[in-house]
């Protein structure tokens, strides 16, 4: 199987709870899993369903909040904001507001008709959103057309380790609405792909993109 990203062959290995089989390219670091295993719509909505995603939740401020804390340092002084994936609240793009960034949001399920086809934006936000598409080549170069030159894409996905034997143990794959892995290398090879750079990570799951 060749990598979805890169386009080098991978290797490939079985989950040994699940017995799924993942594919590992070694050039991008990019982990997914076999199509056979990926689920329809329907059927990751009843798992959304359950996301218990309350906005009253200080947790799931404080959750979102370190993200900003990482992202928004680096992004000088955006005038309005994506927030891609938001799931049923708008969460994010509230505290993205009290920021002064004027914030609309997107999701394929719970709000699917807000977007304008050619509005582009000095910032995307994408949280927990990347580890569920079927096609994150084809997502991450959309975004990047709906972002200004010079504006920023901030990603939040969980970073694997690089090793098949510590996937193994890992707990995000065990949500089995989540069928693609990345690491810092992965998005820097989407980059050059697509006319971007790398500013920042976080070593553990964000990453902020300039559009050049
Ligand atoms: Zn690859």
């Amino acid at each position: 199987m060749d990598c979805h990203i890169c386009n080098q062959s991978t290797e490939s290995f079985i989950h040994e709870k699940t017995k799924i089989t993942y594919y590992h390219c070694n050039p991008c670091e990019y982990i997914f899993k076999s199509s056979e295993f990926y689920q329809d719509l329907e059927t990751q909505k009843e798992r959304y369903n359950l996301h218990e995603n309350n906005e009253e939740d200080a947790g799931y401020i404080a959750y979102f909040q370190r993200f900003l804390d990482f992202v928004l340092p680096l992004v000088g002084e955006p005038q309005n904001a994506l927030d891609f994936g938001c799931g049923r609240t708008s969460l994010l793009a509230t505290l993205l507001e009290k920021e002064g960034i004027a914030c609309d949001y997107f999701d394929p399920i719970y709000h699917p008709n807000t977007l304008e086809s050619d509005k582009k934006y000095d910032l995307i936000v994408s949280t927990e959103v990347f580890e569920h598409l079927h096609q994150p080549s084809v997502v991450f170069e959309s975004l990047l057309q709906r972002l200004n030159k010079g504006g920023y894409l901030a990603i939040q996905t969980e970073f694997h380790s690089n090793g098949q034997e510590s996937f193994q143990k890992w707990w995000y794959p065990q949500d089995s609405t989540h069928i693609v892995f990345f690491r810092a290398q992965t998005f820097t090879v989407l980059c050059e792909k697509y006319g971007c750079r790398c500013i920042a990570n976080n070593g553990k799951n964000i990453i902020v993109m300039e559009k050049m």
